[in-house]
C-alpha cells in the first residue's frame, strides 16, 4: 500500500495570502493644461454660471433682493415672485421638474452636467487655473512639490492658498447672501458686526469650498457624490459617453511621425499618455468606461491635438455611444427620451399655469368660538371673526373687505386696510345682521377682499353666521 501524498504547508507561499486594504491612499493628480474645442465650450458654461452665482444676490427687483431665501420669515423671493410656506408644493414641483430635466439630459447626453456645469467641476477648474498660474505647468508643479522647502516654494504655496481662500470666502459669503440680505452681510463682515449665525455659515461655506475644490477635488465625485453612483444605471447603449475607439487605436505604441503605422501593424494610439495626464480624475480612458469619468472631454481635446500633430484623423477619443462603437447608429429619439420630453412639457405647462394663475393674496377666517353670537339692544345679532390677511405680492396694496350671502348684513368697523408688500395682518371684526334675515340657526356667507388698485387680486372664503336657536 502506497503512502498518501503529504502536502507540505510551508510550500504555500505567505505572499499568496493577500491582505485587503480598505483604505486607498490618494495619489495627488497633477493635471496638464490643455486647450481645445471642448475646453472653449466649457468656458461658455463655466463663466456665465460663476458670474450668475456671484452677481444674482446683488440684483434688486422692486427694491428687494431678486433671489432671497428668507428662512426666518419663511418667504422665498425668486425673481419678483414671493413664495410663502403655502406655495412650497410649487417649489417642490419645480425641483421635480429640475430632477426630470437632469435625468433626461443624463439618459441622452451622459455626464454632461458633471463635466460642464456641476459646481464641483466649475470651482475645481477655477482652483486648478489659479494653481497653474502660481505654480506653473504640470512638470513645474511636480518638481516644486519634490523640492525641499525654500523661500520660493513657501511664497508660491502661500500665494496659491491665499488666492484659494479668497475665492472660497467670496463663494461662502455669496452663498450666505442668498439667505441673508447680501448688502447687510458685506457691511457687517467689513465692520466686524456680523451676527453669530451669518458668520458661522460664511466660515463653514468658505472652508467647504476651499476643501472641496482645493484639496479633495476628484474625490468628491468619486466617493461623495450620490449622483455619480446612480447615473450609470440610467445609461443605455445610445447614451453619449466619452470613449476611446480601441478598434482604431490598438495595437498602441510609440512611433516616428514618418512611419506608415498601418503597414507596421500599429493602431492610431501613439501611447503618449496625454489623455491620462490631462484627466482631472486621473483615469485612463483607454481602459473603457469608468464611473470616475465625469465627461469633461479634456482627454478628447488632448488626443485630438495629438492626432492633428501626427496627421491622423481626430476623434480617436470622442463623444460617442456604445451602439456606435459597435458599428451601429445612435438613436437619439428613443421611447425613453420621448417619454421624458412629454413628461417635461406637461410638468412645465402645469407649473406655468399655476404661476400665471396664482393670486398673491390669502384670506383665512376663524369664527370666535367663545361667543357664538351677541344679541344687541336694537334686536340685531352680531358674530365675531378673526381674519388673517396675507399680501403675498411684492407691492403694497389697499384692500377692501366685504361680505355677501346674508341680506342686509354688514361689517362693523373698518373695511379698508393697507398692507405693505409681504405683510400679513390679523384683524378682529364684528358682522351684524337682522334676525329676520336669518332663517336657519347657522347661515353660510362669504368674506371677500380685493385690492382696490388691482381688482384681479382678490380672495374670498366662506364662514358661518350663528343666531339663537
Ligand atoms: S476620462 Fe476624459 S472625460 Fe473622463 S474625466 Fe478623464 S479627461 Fe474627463
Ligand atoms: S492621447 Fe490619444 S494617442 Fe495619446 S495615449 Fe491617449 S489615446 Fe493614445
Amino acid at each position: 500500500m502506497s503512502e498518501p501524498d503529504l502536502i507540505n504547508v510551508q510550500e504555500i507561499a505567505p505572499a499568496e495570502v493577500a491582505e485587503l486594504d480598505l483604505y486607498q491612499k490618494r495619489e495627488k493628480i497633477y493635471t496638464r493644461k490643455i486647450e481645445g474645442f471642448y475646453q472653449r465650450l466649457r468656458m461658455f458654461t463655466g463663466w456665465p454660471m460663476l458670474l450668475g452665482y456671484y452677481c444674482i444676490p446683488w440684483i434688486n427687483i422692486n427694491g428687494r433682493q431678486a433671489v432671497w431665501f428668507d428662512l426666518p420669515e419663511r418667504e422665498f423671493h425668486i425673481l419678483g415672485i414671493t413664495f410663502w410656506p403655502q406655495d412650497f408644493s410649487l417649489l417642490a414641483f419645480l425641483l421635480i421638474i429640475a430632477a426630470f430635466l437632469l435625468f433626461a439630459i443624463t439618459v441622452s447626453a451622459g455626464r454632461i452636467w458633471c463635466g460642464y456645469t456641476c459646481p464641483q467641476t466649475v470651482w475645481t477648474s477655477m482652483f486648478m487655473w489659479v494653481e497653474q498660474k502660481v505654480e506653473g505647468t504640470r512638470n513645474q508643479r511636480i518638481k516644486l512639490d519634490k523640492q525641499p522647502w525654500s523661500m520660493n516654494k513657501l511664497a508660491r504655496k502661500l500665494t496659491k492658498h491665499g488666492a484659494w481662500l479668497f475665492i472660497a470666502f467670496m463663494t461662502g459669503m455669496t452663498f450666505v447672501g442668498y439667505f441673508y440680505p447680501v448688502r447687510e452681510l458685506v457691511y457687517e463682515l467689513a465692520t466686524a458686526e456680523t451676527g453669530k449665525w451669518p458668520l458661522l455659515w460664511t466660515v463653514f461655506f468658505t472652508l467647504a469650498t476651499y476643501t472641496n475644490a482645493g484639496w479633495m477635488r476628484e474625490q468628491v465625485c468619486k466617493y461623495m457624490c450620490p449622483y455619480a453612483r446612480f447615473q450609470s444605471v440610467m445609461f443605455d447603449a445610445d447614451t453619449l459617453i466619452v470613449s476611446y475607439d480601441s478598434g482604431r487605436g490598438e495595437p498602441r505604441g510609440s512611433r516616428k511621425k514618418s512611419l506608415d503605422h498601418q503597414e507596421a501593424g500599429l493602431g492610431d494610439c501613439i501611447d503618449c499618455e496625454l489623455c491620462v495626464q490631462v484627466c482631472p480624475t486621473g483615469i485612463d480612458i483607454r481602459d473603457g468606461l469608468q464611473y470616475e469619468c465625469i465627461g469633461c472631454a479634456l482627454c478628447i481635446d488632448a488626443c485630438d491635438s495629438v492626432m492633428r500633430k501626427m496627421d491622423y484623423e481626430p476623434g480617436l477619443v470622442r463623444y460617442t455611444s456604445e451602439r456606435e462603437l459597435e458599428g451601429g447608429k445612435t438613436h437619439w429619439l428613443r421611447p425613453r427620451i420621448i417619454g421624458y420630453i412629454v413628461m417635461l412639457c406637461l410638468m412645465v405647462g402645469v407649473f406655468s399655469y399655476n404661476i400665471a394663475s396664482r393670486i398673491p393674496l390669502e384670506l383665512t377666517v376663524i369664527r370666535d368660538r367663545n361667543n357664538l353670537y351677541v344679541e344687541t339692544a336694537d334686536g340685531g345679532i352680531e358674530n365675531i371673526y378673526r381674519l388673517h390677511i396675507v399680501n403675498m405680492d411684492t407691492s403694497p396694496h389697499q384692500y377692501m373687505l366685504s361680505i355677501s350671502g346674508i341680506d342686509g348684513a354688514q361689517i362693523k368697523g373698518d373695511k379698508s386696510y393697507k398692507l405693505d408688500a409681504s405683510e400679513d395682518r390679523e384683524i378682529t371684526l364684528r358682522v351684524a345682521a337682522e334676525a329676520s334675515a336669518l332663517t336657519l340657526p347657522s347661515t353660510a356667507f362669504r368674506f371677500e377682499i380685493l385690492a382696490q388698485d388691482m381688482p384681479s387680486i382678490r380672495a374670498s372664503t366662506e364662514s358661518r353666521f350663528m343666531k339663537p336657536l
